[in-house]
């Protein structure tokens, strides 16, 4: 299933190793918000430094235009980590060029060095040779950690495996292998869960898992949109009406395996303390729109996730960052977090609703990357997982 080569696959004693990590975190004030993504290459880390590798590690944080911005600087990214590993970690001003290169030639074996962030040059995102080659050229072996990154052709993820021979270190190893796993060989039934704001953004992702999966439980804004597709007024729910007869083409399609809501959670305006109702499904009054999955769709959820083998989740039932619409999303949590089935949830907003629903612990597998999870539920294959070697 995974046959890429990984860390234990290679020899890194004495060897400068460049690793692609996902420290793409919240900072604010110098300071590290929530830190899941810098734990999560912990392992990875921690085995290079005991197998005697200096460690260069190198990300994008946020979304600098075009150069360097004080806004969205790793220093406090290197701080932190130096925290969590309780050593040293060196810090250099840039990823690539002179001090980089000082930096990564003086670094000895069992320490680690943080460059700054890759997307202050724009040839970054360009997957430009030249910055891949002067990236691959600080190190002798590449490892990609970087899953919430995976699916971009970037030069720190793609181009620079042009240059040095790459391997995935265990956090990738593991996303790939929960996800792959479960949309190709699931422990049947296979039971999809999508919810989220837009049906246009997981097109892709219902043409496959139609082709995959048993069950396909449909909620948040995107059911709107099929709703309107069978005729139903939908008043000031949030509809792509571009996508209507998409929705009507995957309807027609989906052989009783697509399910939608059979009732709502009305709010009269899309505020947090609006008015609520619930009904079953049916035309939504003028001057309502859908917020949430109802009780009896919850109920009806639960009923299919508890027999599931295998659950793949992204995105959520309704507009739960609004705790009175949160109560979808909730219930289809803990139907997911009761049942025996292997769990993985994927995608920022997903996770921050299961996570504020309290039931993660109970979830199979979390993944820490939205826009690549969606890419394997789609079937893609992801440029920063196939430029590296084979097994
Ligand atoms: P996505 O990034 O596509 O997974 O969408 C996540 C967002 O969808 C969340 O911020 C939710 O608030 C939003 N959402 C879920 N259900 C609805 C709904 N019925 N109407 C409007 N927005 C929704």
């Amino acid at each position: 299933m995974f046959n890429k080569k990984t860390i234990v696959d290679i020899d890194v004693k004495g060897k400068k190793v460049l690793v692609r990590v996902d420290f793409n975190v919240p900072t604010k004030e110098g300071k590290v918000g929530d830190d899941t993504r810098i734990r999560a290459a912990l392992p990875t880390i921690q085995y290079l430094l005991e197998h005697g590798a200096a460690v260069i590690l190198c990300s994008h944080l946020g979304r600098p235009k075009g150069g360097p911005d004080p806004k969205y600087t790793m220093q406090p990214v290197a701080q932190h980590l130096s925290g969590l590993l309780n050593a040293p970690v060196l810090f250099a001003d840039d990823c690539i060029g002179p001090n980089a290169e000082a930096a990564a030639k003086s670094l000895k074996s069992g320490q680690v060095l943080l460059l700054e962030n890759t997307r202050f040059h724009p040839e970054e995102e360009k997957n430009d040779e030249n910055m891949a080659r002067q990236l691959a050229s600080l190190a002798e072996i590449f490892v990609n950690d970087a899953f919430g990154t995976a699916h971009r052709a970037h030069a720190s993820t793609e181009g620079v495996t042009h240059y040095l021979p790459g391997v995935a270190g265990f956090l990738l190893e593991k996303e790939i292998r929960y996800l792959g796993q479960a949309v190709a060989e699931p422990k049947r039934p296979f039971v999809a869960i999508l919810g989220g704001a837009k049906i246009s953004d997981k097109i892709g992702v219902i043409r496959n898992l139609l082709a995959k999966a048993d069950h396909i439980l449909i909620g948040g804004g995107m059911a709107n949109t099929f709703f309107k597709a069978q005729g139903l007024e939908m008043a000031d729910s949030l509809v792509e009406d571009t996508a209507v007869e998409t929705a009507k083409e995957l309807l027609a399609m989906s052989g009783g395996k697509l399910h939608l809501p059979v009732d709502m959670v009305l709010g009269d305006k899309f505020d947090a303390e609006a008015a609520l109702q619930t009904a079953d499904l049916g035309n939504v009054p003028a001057g309502w729109r859908i917020l949430d999955i109802g009780p009896k769709t919850v109920a009806a959820y639960a009923d299919v996730i508890s027999k599931a083998g295998t659950v793949v989740w992204n995105g959520p039932m309704g507009v739960f960052e609004f705790p009175r619409f949160a109560e979808g999303t909730y219930g289809v949590a803990k139907a997911v977090a009761e049942s025996s089935a292997i769990s993985v949830i994927g995608g920022g907003e997903s996770v921050a609703a299961v996570q504020q629903s309290g039931q993660a612990s109970k979830i199979t597998h979390i993944s820490t990357g939205g826009g690549a999870s969606l890419e394997m539920l789609e079937g893609l294959v992801l440029p920063g997982v196939a430029a590296l070697q084979d097994k």
